[in-house]
């Protein structure tokens, strides 16, 4: 956050983390959670949750001070929606059941929701504790254990909540936390054989490595929640220019553009372009940038100086690719020694340049122009990415149309970015294949066993 010495973790080698799985595979195997009733499991998923919210501002400013994430951001987006999910499934273990199949009359045909095991959870800096809990949850409900690994940039909310599972009933083994660094102890619970799904989020660089890790090891199951190139599209008959410019702003700028769902790439009709980017520019410039545990910040840090330099290594592509920079573009506040970059606006960006098709990860927006709604459809589909999208129509047929035709995970409608438990959050194409939140991401938990009982 301000490039000062935090604390020291151990790097988990390769025998440490064989030493977690099979502390989750004994007690997997020893039924104290795997068979517990139940309401025992919700009882004590209900508590962890109680916890998270009573130390709520503490868990918040360990992971501000860990990545940098503005503070009134990270205490709603972190602990707040870290217990949310953990009451979700605590209220859902019980209301989800298997199948009385209609088999032929003499036969009894049960298909049982089994837990699968060991699940290894690998998850990524921007919301540690919040995506830490889309995986937590959902699998422990459903009767598994578990092997975390957070970022190396961002592991101790996540070593807190695992303090805090143990305190609340949670038995030993059960969860274990190996933090390292994505090569060596990423690579060891990937490669491991005895873990019997991976669930991850994160690059889709890793996704792939995953992928092959698998192929080489167990073949256990893989969920890729991976990145995104998220288009906004404002059509001309948005309902409220002025709210979607906010909206707007915000989808891009807030945690400094380290949102897998941020809406990166805007896509406005010509007849507004103008009047559109300049009201947005306004948005971007009065966006108050600096020390994430200030009250009054509204953008906080970049996670690290190599995300930093990520980012401004974008903006060299800016002039040779074409493009226009609008405002931001550079770093800002060196003086202070922590990681900012200004929020940027880029205009006039084609579909082939770099910053069309590739995720920033940064506070960086490339606005396109368009003219027809297939046009927008088009260029809307012009990535290989498919996580999110926003689209701003006082048109309900269009509307509905874009929802229709964006190759997206989910489609925002005269809004951007909102979300809860009740609805699941992935992506498809090269933004991934599983699910987070809702009922539908405890199928990643579970196998299906079929009983064939012939009465
Ligand atoms: P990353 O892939 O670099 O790291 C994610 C995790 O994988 C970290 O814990 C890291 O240590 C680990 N890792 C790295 N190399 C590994 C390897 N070889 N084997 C096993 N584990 C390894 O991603 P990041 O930079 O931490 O996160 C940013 C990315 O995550 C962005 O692309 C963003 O869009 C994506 N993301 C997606 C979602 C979603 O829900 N789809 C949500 C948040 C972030």
């Amino acid at each position: 956050m301000d490039g000062s010495y935090l604390t020291t973790l151990s790097g988990a080698s390769v025998g440490d983390v064989d030493r977690a799985v099979a502390s989750a595979r004994a007690t997997f195997d020893d039924g104290r959670w795997s068979r517990m009733a139940p309401a025992g499991r919700k009882k004590i998923l209900h508590k962890i949750a109680d916890r998270i919210e009573a130390e709520a501002v503490a868990l918040a400013v360990l992971g501000v001070r860990d990545n940098g994430t503005e503070f009134n951001m990270a205490l709603k987006a972190e602990p707040g929606s870290a217990a949310g999910t953990f009451r979700y499934y605590a209220e859902a273990l019980d209301k989800v059941g298997g199948e009385i199949a209609p088999t032929a009359p003499d036969v009894l045909g049960l298909v049982h929701k089994a837990p699968v095991g060991v699940v290894g959870a690998i998850v990524p800096w921007n919301f540690p504790l919040m995506i830490g809990a889309w995986k937590l949850a959902p699998a422990l409900a459903m009767g598994n254990s578990v092997v975390l690994k957070p970022a190396e940039t961002a592991s101790l909310s996540l070593l807190r909540l695992a303090q805090i599972c143990a305190d609340c009933g949670l038995p030993d083994g059960v969860l274990n936390v190996v933090t390292g660094s994505g090569a060596e102890t990423g690579a060891a619970l990937s490669m491991h054989m005895d873990v019997d799904v991976l669930t991850f989020t994160g690059s889709g660089g890793t996704g792939r490595r995953l992928l092959e890790a698998s192929a080489r090891s167990n073949l256990k199951r893989c969920y890729l929640e991976l990145g995104g190139k998220s288009p906004n599209i404002v059509f001309a008959d948005a309902p409220d220019l002025a709210k979607a410019a906010k909206v707007s702003a915000a989808g891009i700028f807030r945690n400094s553009g380290q949102v897998c769902v941020a809406g990166s790439r805007l896509l406005v009709q010509s007849d507004i372009h103008d009047e559109f980017v300049a009201m947005l520019q306004a948005e971007a410039q009065a966006l108050r940038v600096g020390d994430p545990l200030d009250l009054n910040t509204q953008i906080g840090a970049v996670n690290s100086e190599d995300q930093l330099a990520r980012n401004l290594s974008f903006m060299d592509t800016v002039g040779p690719e074409g493009g226009r920079i609008v405002t931001g573009g550079t770093r800002i506040l060196a003086g202070t020694g922590g990681t900012y970059m200004a929020p940027t606006i880029v205009a006039d960006v084609t579909r082939d340049a770099t910053l069309f098709q590739q995720e920033v990860f940064g506070p960086v927006l490339s606005v396109t122009k368009f003219d027809t709604e297939e046009e927008a459809l088009s260029l809307a589909n012009a990535t290989d990415f498919g996580l999110a999208a926003g689209v701003w129509t006082a048109n309900l047929g269009r509307a509905h149309r874009m929802v229709a035709g964006i190759r997206t995970g989910v489609v925002h409608v005269n809004t951007y970015g909102g979300a809860d438990n009740t609805v699941p959050l992935g992506g498809v194409g090269q933004s991934g294949n599983g699910h987070d939140k809702s009922l539908h991401a405890l199928d990643k938990y579970v196998d299906l066993k079929t009983a064939w009982i012939q009465l």
